[in-house]
């Protein structure tokens, strides 16, 4: 469904992604580990043509992103749902209003049938309650509910997480997670994930790409990367975050 063929990203002189490739199947959830700056968060930001790769090629469900006409990019982009370290969720409107906004106006969906499905997802995260509360009474952690269920209203083939619970509480991070592996568990989304949450990668994961300046350095299993690392940086990263 996603695949990065000899992607090369610069900042200046910065050589943030260099030449890589990977690939993601549909349905499966792909985390992605490794240091600060090795390049995480740019992948995403490329797939939600955010930023523009200085050479390769980035194809979604057989679309190609760069170079492609605008139509297509939009249409592209409708299939990518993300989530952000910080919530971003429209502070003056209602909880409710802030996952329909979307849908009713990209997606044409009635007033109705995207409050309908606003309640559904608002019952999935745990939050059926809180349809008329503004963001500023949630918490840092609803507040990360809420624009989970924002993200899944547009009914994206694939969710992007980039460290969704860097920015909370320690004691409101687990509820984010649970709602996310029940996510993994119970529909057939396609997640690429950026996490420094080991477990929750272990749990999710069909695979885990470690990266290292700009190149993927191991993937495997998330048993194999985890449990028995081949190589040594991956190794000396692991016991440094586990
Ligand atoms: P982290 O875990 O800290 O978020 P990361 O692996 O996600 O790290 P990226 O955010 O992808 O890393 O950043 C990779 C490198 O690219 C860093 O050196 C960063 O400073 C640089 N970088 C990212 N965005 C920009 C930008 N817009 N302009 C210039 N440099 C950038």
């Amino acid at each position: 469904l996603i695949r990065f063929d000899n992607v090369t990203k610069r900042f200046g002189s910065n050589t943030v992604l260099d030449r890589l490739d990977f690939s993601v199947a549909s349905g499966k959830h792909v985390t992605l580990i490794g240091p600060s700056g090795s390049g995480k968060t740019t992948i995403l930001r490329l797939l939600m043509t955010l930023l523009k790769p200085d050479e390769g090629t980035i194809t979604v469900a057989g679309e190609q992103l760069f170079p492609a006409p605008e139509k297509q990019v939009r249409e592209v982009r409708k299939k990518i749902g993300m989530v952000f370290q910080q919530f971003n969720l429209f502070p003056n409107m209602t909880v409710l209003r802030n996952i329909t906004e979307a849908p009713v106006t990209v997606l044409g969906l009635s007033k109705d049938e995207a409050e309908a499905r606003a309640r559904e997802l608002l019952d999935m995260v745990g939050l059926a309650d809180k349809c008329d509360a503004r963001p500023t009474q949630l918490s840092g952690g609803q507040q990360q509910r809420v624009a989970i269920a924002r993200a899944l209203a547009m009914r994206p083939q694939v969710l992007l997480l980039d460290e969704v619970t860097s920015a909370l509480d320690p004691e409101l991070v687990a509820g984010v997670l649970d709602v996310l592996r029940d996510i993994a568990r119970s529909t057939d989304i396609t997640m690429l994930c950026v996490t420094h949450e080991m477990n929750f990668a272990r749990d999710i994961s069909d695979q885990v790409l470690m990266f290292d300046s700009g190149r993927v350095i191991e993937s495997g299993s998330p048993e194999k990367i985890f449990n028995d690392p081949e190589n040594d940086r991956t190794r000396e990263f692991l016991s440094a975050v586990l």
